[in-house]
């Protein structure tokens, strides 16, 4: 059945092990974040066996179909208002920044016979979530004093909206201002998050101090820190890979014939005339994958274009006479990985 996405487990196994490990080092605990894979349950367990210390996903969907591996299950994104009680029912820890919902979290806890851990996320310049740090202080005490809530600790989230980069700076930031509330609010905190897989690189070096949590998806499905994309060692990175069928091989144009408008997509497309090429389609598309994340295992294949369910080739420089029928594979970028692991014409293959 294809597409299919086939995955290697225990390659994702070995790569959570690693990176728990290098994490380790530095006194930092790993939640593992499933998101990427849809909660996929094998895929899950790959990470479990690898040591990870709690599952971490943004939706309550892909934490409710999981298996119970008895480590902490947390909610990456945001709770909604309106999906308070089931957070609380389906987490055991979110992350928050707003006090109409921490305390709709709380209502809900005590009516459950629970206490819900909540991490205090802080935005350090990113802009996507968390309060301002001056603002610290007083969400503090009022979370504090919210029946059923037990404030785990504080973290933050860079790169994915901003692209601002984890060092020093932020995470010393992170790690005084932890210092702060404890001493302030007699409260001691356990967690300080410190972020995704873009703090990875800081791995290398002296981590900044104070940080004892990393929440971690693409570095361990990929194998790459995220700050300019580079291969973690000893990690592996096709650890997912996309298997797709070609469904026509055909030597034609390489500049189209008649007048050029508006492609499916409403863009504007502009080609390059490279005089006659063997061309192949696959039967994958805009709808299952990012074609612009695929990277061919076969170097003399080239994506150039694809609609919403074809992706179109240049199989010119390839050695390889491909034909009808035959399967394609392809590393994967986190985007390609995302959209293959939720599209429902995908199929998912582990062994
Ligand atoms: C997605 C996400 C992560 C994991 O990011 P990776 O770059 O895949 O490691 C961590 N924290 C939050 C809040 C997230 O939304």
């Amino acid at each position: 059945m294809y597409p299919r996405l086939s995955v290697d487990l225990l390659k994702v196994t070995h790569n959570t092990r690693t990176l728990v490990a290098m994490a380790r080092e530095k006194g930092i605990g790993v939640y593992g974040v499933t998101k990427v894979h849809y909660g996929h349950p094998g895929i899950t367990e790959a990470m479990v066996k690898g040591g990870i210390e709690g599952i971490a996903d943004s939706r309550m969907e892909n934490l409710e179909a999981m298996g119970d591996y008895g480590i902490p299950r947390m909610l990456l994104r945001l709770p909604m208002l309106s999906e308070a009680s089931r957070v609380v029912a389906g987490a055991d820890i979110s992350l928050n920044s707003e006090m109409a919902t921490i305390k709709a979290l709380g209502r809900a806890a005590v009516k459950q016979g629970k206490i819900h851990q909540i991490i205090l996320m802080i935005d350090l310049g990113d802009l996507r979530e968390g309060i301002e740090p001056r603002d610290v202080h007083v969400f503090v005490p009022e979370i504090m004093k919210t029946e059923g809530i037990e404030l785990l600790g504080i973290g933050v989230n860079l790169t994915c909206y901003g692209g601002v980069i984890p060092d020093e700076g932020n995470l010393g930031e992170l790690a005084a201002i932890a210092g702060e509330v404890q001493k302030r609010h007699g409260v001691s905190l356990k967690v300080v998050s410190g972020g995704n897989s873009s703090s990875l690189y800081l791995l290398k070096g002296d981590f900044p101090k104070g940080i004892n949590q990393l929440r971690l998806g693409e570095g361990i499905v990929l194998g790459r820190e995220t700050t300019k994309g580079d291969p973690i060692p000893g990690t592996y990175q096709d650890a997912f890979i996309l298997e797709a069928e070609l469904i026509e091989v055909k030597e034609k144009d390489s500049y189209p014939r008649g007048t050029i408008g508006m492609d499916a997509f409403g863009n504007r497309p502009t080609y390059v005339d490279k005089g006659r090429m063997k061309r192949g389609i696959l039967a994958v598309g805009r709808q299952d994958v990012v074609p612009e994340g695929l990277t061919p295992f076969d170097s003399g294949i080239e994506v150039i274009g694809a609609s919403s369910d074809h992706t179109i080739l240049d199989l010119t420089p390839s050695g390889n006479a491909y034909e009808v029928g035959d399967i394609l594979r392809f590393r994967l970028s986190y985007g390609a990985l995302l959209a293959l692991s939720t599209s429902a014409y995908v199929t998912v293959h582990t062994g």
